[in-house]
């Protein structure tokens, strides 16, 4: 296998720079995919920086990825040579437990192996993120991508896109609920497009007032700024559901003051601190908040032929791997639109 070359993270305060490794041949059920785009999550991010405390370094991150085939093992049936493949943010489990036989890998009883920073199953190494110039993965944990859409658009689906299609489906957002989406980023932007082509009634909650405009043509029915109390007041008591995206610190109340009886406020968004949360916010309202992370293997096809069908993709911003950490500042300053996707050409 030739070296695969990438950017690496060497420590939490460093930029991350070129760092070569190599990656092992593909076993029987795994395919060796060459990288074209990688999209820039906020995880990474939190991951490189160790905001989570549970970062091993060298780390290279990127688990929204999107490539062409370079070669197959002896019995992959999903892929050929040449066909187009896309990995997201878990790349095994151990494939018997109860929610693995559902197809919900990502709550795996043993524990899914993430695309980077974990330990990989096969041989014990610590997996290396997208942010390469090839993976290699067992064809369970690829997905076929709809031939209708553009590839940058399609890499943050993988991790921004199933991320919020699936809390949305699980709580059976659709017409008649009116549902609120907090913070218009990589994720945000994802949740206020399938909340809309959904068909609820979708208000944009932000922190940004200049992210207005844009929020209304991305399918925003209303938008609210979380920071104009009054505004927030004649909300009160009007939403079935909220996702919440918000990657930073933030106080839970003033949202679950949107929510009407017995409503639910689902959390996806892992900022660095727990926030602080008073219970009288929950029972005056019988309300519950919830929590989501990702979606199975299954899901994550149904979500992308979803796109494939509905031709809804990211909006991005293509950039070479060189870039990647004045994108870091910007995402951090909510300066994105609304993700950043690495054109992977730019390693070479
Ligand atoms: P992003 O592109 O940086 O977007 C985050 C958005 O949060 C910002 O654009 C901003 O939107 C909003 N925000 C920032 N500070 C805020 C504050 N103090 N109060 C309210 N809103 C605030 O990040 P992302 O890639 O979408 O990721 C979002 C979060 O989800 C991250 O913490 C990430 O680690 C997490 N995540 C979780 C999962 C999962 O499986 N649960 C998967 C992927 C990512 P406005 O400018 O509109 O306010
Ligand atoms: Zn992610
Ligand atoms: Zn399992």
């Amino acid at each position: 296998m030739p070296a695969t070359k990438a950017f690496a993270a060497a420590d939490a305060k460093s930029p991350l720079g070129p760092f070569g490794f190599a990656r092992r041949d593909p076993g029987p059920t795994e395919i060796n995919i060459d990288i074209l785009y990688c999209g820039v999550c906020h995880s990474d991010l939190h991951m490189a920086r160790n905001e989570w405390g549970q970062t091993s370094y060298p780390l290279v991150p990127g688990h929204e990825i999107v490539g062409r085939v370079a070669s197959t093992g002896s019995a992959v049936s999903k892929f050929k040579v040449g066909d187009i493949a896309a990995v997201g943010v878990i790349v095994d489990s151990c494939r018997h437990c109860e929610p693995c036989g559902r197809g919900e890998e990502h709550f795996c009883d043993e524990g899914s192996t993430l695309t980077y920073n974990a330990k990989d199953r096969v041989d014990g190494t610590t997996t290396m993120g997208g942010y390469s110039s090839n993976y290699v993965v067992d064809e369970r944990f690829a997905h076929t991508v709809p031939s209708n859409l553009s590839l940058p658009a399609v890499a943050p689906l993988l991790c921004a896109g199933i991320t919020t299609y699936s809390p949305l489906r699980h709580w059976n957002v659709g017409p008649g609920m009116k549902v609120g989406i907090v913070g218009l980023g990589g994720l945000g932007h994802m949740g206020l497009k399938f909340a809309h082509s959904f068909g609820a009634h979708t208000v944009q909650l932000t922190t940004s007032p200049k992210k207005k405009d844009d929020a209304i043509k991305l399918g925003a029915d209303e938008v609210l700024v979380s920071t104009d109390a009054e505004a927030m007041k004649k909300h009160a008591k009007s939403f079935d559901f909220i996702l919440d995206t918000a990657s930073a610190p933030h106080a839970l109340e003033p949202y679950l003051q949107l929510l009407k009886l017995d409503a639910t406020m689902c959390l996806v968004g892992l900022p660095e601190k727990p926030p602080a949360l008073s219970a009288f916010s929950l029972i005056t309202k019988r309300v519950s908040i919830a929590g989501s992370m990702i979606g199975g293997m299954i899901e994550t096809q149904q979500m992308l032929d979803y796109c494939g069908q509905h031709n809804i993709t990211s909006e991005v911003e293509v950039i070479p791997i060189q870039q990647i950490n004045e994108a870091f500042e910007r995402m951090l300053k909510q300066d994105v639109k609304y993700r950043f996707v690495i054109d992977m050409s730019s390693l070479k």
